[in-house]
């Protein structure tokens, strides 16, 4: 190396082992060093699927977006959803928009009633709030399932969950795991046809011998999977349903996002659109956590947060080595 250099800022010199010296000013480091952090901490929550969850509450979204794609049973019209006004009303100088909507009950996320398959039990608007915001169990069948429509949740596997995370609770919400809801919206995959076929249908389901295990032995007040019905199509339909129903429990149908639930521990909201007389309704499903960002509480986002943003410190660190 030129020994004219040994006086130059911001070069190294091999003779004397100075330390280096760095070429950024320690403001602009700091800033630069808070703005890793800040954007590691972003991006590794938007690859955890952070966009389906709100941070602060600990809250999933479990219900997809209704739109002109919602995948509805075969036999039953899809949403049509008609933007019939958007633009400055004239003179007025104001912004306006209004739509109509039209839909089966039957499609997208939603509920299915009890009076869904059982005469005189609870339609849509007659479910108690105390059935509808309640702790969820979920049962994950998704490694077993790995694609495959023929594979459907038996009451062995619920024996087998209950041996790792005790019985499931009296009035909670037993949710299933398929891992079918990452098919949505596609027809064919999710549905097993693109043709609206009812003969056709293949998807992961629930035997009716589960049900009736369930019936017998515990006291859920819902059911929900996501995969499209929670009887197996073209096999034992309507037999699970009408087990369940039987009993009052309803079922909830194309539900998402639950790979991003624990086992154990959380609350769900299932929120129908109260339809009086209805056997089914358009449904809003969250899931709150426990713990929160805010409390310090434990739970899958916090661990996800927490080492997001020790992940970001790690990064930012070795940038200040730079
Ligand atoms: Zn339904």
């Amino acid at each position: 190396m030129d020994n004219q250099n040994r006086h130059t800022p911001h070069t190294y010199n091999s003779n004397t082992r100075e330390p280096r010296r760095r070429g950024m000013k320690p403001a602009h480091k700091s800033f630069l060093i808070w703005h890793v952090l800040v954007a590691g901490y972003f991006l590794f929550n938007a690859f955890t699927k952070g966009d389906q969850i709100v941070h602060d509450l600990n809250i999933i979204d479990l219900s997809h977006v209704f739109d002109n794609t919602t995948i509805y049973w075969v036999t039953e019209p899809t949403l049509k959803l008609n933007v019939t006004y958007n633009g400055t009303i004239p003179e007025k100088n104001y912004w306006y928009q209004k739509e109509e909507i039209s839909a089966a009950t039957h499609g997208g996320t939603h509920l299915d009633a009890p009076c869904h398959f059982a005469r005189g039990q609870w339609c849509v608007s007659d479910i108690p709030l105390t059935h509808l915001v309640v702790p969820a169990v979920v049962v994950d069948i998704s490694a077993e399932v790995d694609g495959n429509p023929d594979v459907h949740l038996s009451s062995n596997h619920l024996i087998e969950w209950e041996k790792i995370h005790g019985h499931i609770p009296d009035r909670s919400l037993l949710l299933i795991y398929t891992g079918w809801s990452r098919f949505w919206p596609h027809p064919l995959n999710y549905t097993g046809t693109e043709e609206r076929d009812k003969s056709q249908l293949k998807f992961p389901s629930i035997q009716p011998e589960a049900a009736s295990w369930l019936v017998a032995n515990r006291k859920i007040v819902g059911i929900g999977l996501d995969s499209m019905s929670v009887d197996i199509p073209n096999s034992s339909f309507p037999g699970t349903h009408v087990t369940l129903m039987e009993k009052n429990i309803y079922a909830l149908e194309n539900v998402n996002n639950l790979q991003l639930m624990p086992p154990t521990g959380a609350t769900v909201f299932v929120m129908p659109m109260k339809l009086k007389g209805a056997s089914g309704a358009p449904c809003r499903i969250f899931a709150q956590l426990p713990g929160s960002m805010t409390s310090g509480g434990s739970g899958y986002i916090t661990f996800g947060s927490s080492f997001a943003l020790v992940l970001a410190v790690v990064v930012g660190l070795i940038l200040a080595k730079i």
